[in-house]
């Protein structure tokens, strides 16, 4: 790819790259789960207009992976979409639209949703905070639930201990929210964890896992026909794990099972990973790199210089930081 451009100005944008986060994109407001966090059909479409508009280059993973190799030079304004964790969204609302415009999206799917089928913790999360609005109130549960287990079978603090340690305020969330998130993500031992979510999913979302998961995720078919019409797809670990928090074998064999889950959609030497909730060590930068990584993206946020930065601590900004959602992006 000899795309070098002969005028090397310093200091101008040619290596600078917009990377925009997305998530759920659908129609929120007049469906089942109103209170899922996400961006609306209509505003995405707003967005891309607001981004054509204002000068922004759209780029491809490919380009993105050359310039940090130095062997390509970006556009001015460059801007790369990101789609994280599968979802169906991601075919039914955002291919049709990124197709019709020609712009590459790059979609990051967790090996275990398409290989066994399961609604994710983070996503069984999600819909418990969606439907069951009064956070307050779910926090007291959680917390009653963890009476009921403390001193049997698991090692669980006092729950003073937890609230002082884990009920902060988040940049998104109340500090109550922020607790019952944590806990159910990470702090809490993972088979209680497990049992808590189910018990939790039943109650509160009561819909079967199964028929959450046909309407959650993206279907093997879906991806393949995304890929051969130019999308781009990486690696997002396999249960969607703390990478950074796992055992090295554990975090060793996710990444792994990953890399297998999506290996029809991906070139073995030069993929890219995308960290589950923007989680990773040395370890396991190691890891991936050795197993031929290129590229690695984060949660961190910011804008990045791809003659300056790491190619494996990739920052983003979140949809939410442009408009029509607001003005933030200007900041960095
Ligand atoms: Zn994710």
């Amino acid at each position: 790819m000899m795309m070098r451009l002969k005028n090397k100005r310093k200091g101008t944008g040619m290596s600078k790259v917009n990377i925009i986060m997305y998530h759920y994109v659908r129609s929120i407001a007049g469906s089942r789960y109103p209170g899922i966090k996400g961006l609306e059909t209509g505003d995405f479409i707003k967005q891309l207009d607001f981004l054509k508009e204002n000068g922004f280059s759209f780029i491809r993973m490919e380009e993105l992976i050359a310039s940090y190799q130095e062997s390509y030079v970006l556009p001015e304004k460059a801007v790369l979409l990101t789609f994280d964790d599968a979802y169906r969204d991601h075919f039914t609302e955002v291919f049709p639209i990124l197709l019709e415009r020609g712009i590459q999206g790059s979609f990051f799917v967790p090996g275990e949703v398409v290989d066994r089928k399961v609604v994710l913790p983070v996503n069984k999360i999600h819909f418990i905070l969606a439907v069951e609005n009064d956070h307050h109130h779910l926090k007291e549960e959680l917390l009653k639930m963890l009476d009921q287990h403390r001193g049997r079978e698991f090692d669980i603090p006092e729950n003073g201990d937890l609230l002082k340690e884990y009920e902060k305020p988040g940049k998104f969330d109340d500090p109550e929210t922020v607790f019952v998130k944590k806990m159910l993500q990470f702090v809490l031992p993972e088979r209680l964890r497990d049992m808590l979510l189910e018990s939790l999913f039943d109650k509160i979302v009561d819909v079967p896992e199964k028929v959450l998961w046909d309407e959650l995720y993206l279907k093997d078919y879906q991806i393949k026909a995304m890929k051969k019409s130019g999308m781009f797809f990486g690696a997002h670990g396999y249960h969607h794990y703390h990478l950074g928090e796992a055992g090295h074998d554990e975090m060793k064999e996710d990444i792994i099972k990953g890399l297998q889950v999506i290996d029809s959609c991906i070139d073995r030497d030069s993929w890219v990973m995308n960290y589950p909730y923007g989680s990773y060590n040395d370890d396991v930068l190691q890891v991936i790199r050795s197993l031929g990584a290129k590229l690695a993206i984060t949660t961190k946020v910011g804008v990045n210089d791809t003659k300056k930065d790491d190619a494996f601590h990739i920052c983003r900004l979140n949809t939410n930081d442009f408009p029509p959602k607001s003005d933030k992006y200007l900041n960095y």
